[in-house]
């Protein structure tokens, strides 16, 4: 089987090896990715240190050009990439094609961003002096990223970081380098100069730990759990370096009284199930008024009957398996705390067999819960949802507000006054009316508040908050 290697300085390197793979069929090896070490790092990072003097300073016109060819590979073989990732992360197809197709046009919005750079010029207080305010690349940017979107959270990074002239050490999750690897090798070919984009495939604890040590990257940017986002925040600002963190979510869909019964369940369930939940916009807690609340439960349950969870590579399934073995196991753990917790599993719950062995589980509907249980504070990150009963508008609000986290917030109604009122009001970084609360869109901030978010939002033209330092600069 060929190995697919680690990109250090231009060069294809690394002996070292560990299989991909499949979550819909653990007998089906994706491929074999090199596995760093911290010396590869190392090495990644002094490349991409000794790229950057001549990337930072490299025209306009080679970025947008580079950039808009990854696009245009990446568009084109979406298909391909598509049942790659479905393969190896265990979305459905549809979802993983639709993956693909946002990177490309990630790559495309910064593309055009690339020529768009600008400054300002403003007159100064003194008299005869001229002040410019310009945006200068950080450096090197350390990028380590999740399984959960494998091509499009590395898209949302890398494309900028290369747009405003940084060049980077990128660090993929342990459970999808397939994705990382293809996305890297466009990006290659398209042009890049050696030592701009290098990836480190390999473990967090070595090669991630390597990045968040080293004094030679200037800004790390990460996606991943609170607790070692959390760390590594404390790491970076111990050497001052720029960080930028997008950790967990625990989002609240509100559905009011007056919610249109089957837009309410349409949201509810793309947002708290589809992609198996493993998102971190997912919609885990669903805040029910009581006008609605039983049939809203009855109408979803209904939904939840019906739903083909299967192989991700079977055209007709709608959920896929979940990751891995250790996800199926906290998903597992959770569910038992919910019912050990006293809250009424309504639907599911239970590992399934299909004729692939894999880490199937019927999506789970818990019931009659509590704002201060576990599995309604806890992120889970699985097919689980809870469903909170409240009096009005009113109490669901404080109570979707009543959390750690806030990256995404939803509410299902009818009413123009409410949807305000909620828009305003919700503690989130996004917030979502008649939409479920993941699936959002490439060209607009992305990002949350309180233990989910941490440092400058991503995407859109809001990216370069990150991915540049300001300069004034007097002139007389
Ligand atoms: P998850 O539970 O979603 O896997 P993690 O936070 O463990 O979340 O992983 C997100 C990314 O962070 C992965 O690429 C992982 O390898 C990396 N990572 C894990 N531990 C560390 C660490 N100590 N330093 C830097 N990166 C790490």
């Amino acid at each position: 089987m060929t190995i697919h290697q680690n990109l250090i300085g231009g060069q294809w390197t690394g002996t070292e090896t560990r299989p991909d793979i499949n979550p819909s069929n653990t007998n089906d090896v994706v491929g074999e990715f090199s596995s760093a070490t911290r010396q590869d790092a190392e090495q990644a990072i002094a490349a991409a240190k000794a790229a950057f003097p001549a990337w930072s300073r490299s025209g306009i016109m080679e970025r947008h050009t580079l950039l808009r060819k990854t696009a245009q590979e990446i568009r084109a073989r979406s298909d391909e990439i598509g049942y790659l990732l479905s393969r190896e992360e265990g979305k459905t197809l549809a979802e993983g094609v639709g993956e693909t197709l946002r990177a490309a046009q990630i790559f495309d919005f910064f593309a055009g961003e690339a020529l768009r750079l600008n400054g300002e010029a403003v007159p100064s207080a003194r008299p005869g002096i001229g002040v410019e305010v310009t945006r200068e690349p950080v450096g090197v940017v350390g990028i380590i990223t999740p399984w959960n979107f494998p091509v499009a959270i590395p898209a949302w990074k890398i494309a900028p970081a290369l747009c405003y002239g940084n060049t980077v050490v990128f660090k993929p999750a342990e459970l999808v380098p397939g994705c990382a690897w293809t996305l890297v090798d466009i990006l290659h070919r398209a042009g890049l100069p050696e030592g701009v984009l290098n990836l480190v495939m390999g473990e967090g604890a070595v090669v991630g730990q390597a990045m968040v040590d080293s004094p030679d990257i200037d800004a790390i940017t990460f996606t991943g759990s609170v607790g070692t986002g959390k760390r590594i925040a404390a790491a970076c600002v111990e050497r001052m370096c720029k960080v930028q963190l997008e950790m967990g979510g625990k989002n609240p869909l509100v559905i009011l009284d007056d919610a249109n019964l089957d837009t309410a369940v349409d949201v509810a369930l793309n947002g708290s199930f589809f992609s198996t939940g493993q998102r971190c916009t997912a919609s885990s807690r669903l805040i029910v008024t009581e006008g609605i609340h039983d049939r809203f439960v009855t109408a979803l349950t209904e939904r939840l009957r019906k739903v083909i969870v299967d192989d991700a590579l079977k055209p007709d399934t709608q959920i896929g398996p979940v990751v891995d073995q250790n996800q199926l196991d906290q998903d597992v753990d959770y569910i038992s705390i919910g019912k050990n917790e006293g809250a009424n599993l309504a639907f599911g719950g239970d590992l399934l067999n299909r004729s692939t062995p894999g880490f199937y589980l019927q999506p789970a509907l818990f019931t009659e819960c509590r704002n201060d249980m576990r599995i309604c504070q806890e992120e889970i990150f699985g097919p689980v949802a809870s469903v909170i009963r409240v009096r009005d508008a009113d109490e669901a609000l404080a109570m979707a507000n009543d959390i750690p986290f806030g990256l995404s917030a939803g509410v299902c109604t009818e009413s123009l006054k409410m949807a305000t009122h909620f828009k305003r009001n919700l503690e989130a970084g996004m917030v979502m009316v008649n939409l479920p609360t993941a699936g959002v869109d490439f060209h607009v901030p992305f990002g949350g508040r309180k233990a989910s978010s941490y440092g400058p939002r991503e995407q859109g033209s809001y990216a370069s908050e990150f991915y540049t330092t300001v300069k004034t600069a007097y002139t007389v």
